[in-house]
């Protein structure tokens, strides 16, 4: 099963089984990783919380967003192969002890309906599903993932489904790549509400 750019990794090709357990590891980045936006995540996030108009997503980011080093692979039309093109990348600023996204109470999301599509779609994210190794690397942080996995349960996926979100989040992510290219890689020309040194003041606090 296979797009132009995507290919299934053969555990996938008759599809999954996968449910939620609800345990909120993955909105607390499984302590490792992080939260990606994109522009059309956080405008929609941003104005569910009646941020709008350039101050209200200025302090949407302030609140809620730091940039972090991203890296994507790209063949230009007459290149013999992908390069890596490395530029910065907007995701949520963890809070508490926990370092959890600011939206989660409990383990409950209390913006399901205006999420991130990282969120809506994983576990279904393109580096996951066109890699065995990676599925059983997330199945050991995931315990949906692991009932998928071990016991092969949960709710029935198949494989157009799975190719159909792991696709839509790849063209999200290669649509940021290519707007940043087009602006020299430079983050305040893509998002224009970014406060004056929001990049490098997140850089001072590491
Ligand atoms: S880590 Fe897996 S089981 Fe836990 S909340 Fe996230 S998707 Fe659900
Ligand atoms: S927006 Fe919701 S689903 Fe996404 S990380 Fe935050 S709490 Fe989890």
């Amino acid at each position: 099963m296979t797009t132009q750019e995507i290919k299934l990794s053969k555990a996938l090709e008759n599809g999954m089984g996968f449910s939620c357990q609800m345990c909120g590891g993955c909105c607390r980045g499984f302590n490792e990783g992080e939260v990606y936006l994109y522009k059309e995540d956080i405008l929609r996030l941003a104005q569910h919380l009646n941020l709008k108009g350039n101050s209200g997503f200025k302090k949407f980011a302030e609140r809620y967003l730091k940039a972090i080093d991203d890296s994507f692979f790209w063949k230009e039309p007459k290149a013999e192969r992908r390069k890596p093109y490395k530029f910065k990348t907007l995701v949520f600023k963890f809070t508490g002890d926990d370092e959890r996204c600011h939206f989660l109470l409990g383990n409950e999301c209390t913006v399901h309906s205006y999420r991130p599509y990282q969120c809506k779609c994983f576990p279904f994210w393109h580096i996951l599903v066109t890699s065995r190794k990676n599925y059983v690397n997330y199945s050991k942080k995931c315990p949906g993932l692991k009932e998928s996995l071990v016991k092969k349960v949960g709710e029935y996926y198949s494989a157009e489904q799975i190719l159909s979100r792991a696709t839509e989040e790849y063209e999200i992510e290669k649509k940021y790549f290519l707007e940043m290219k087009k602006h020299d890689f430079d983050i305040y020309k893509v998002y224009p509400f970014l406060p004056k040194n929001f990049v490098e003041e997140e850089n001072k606090i590491k």
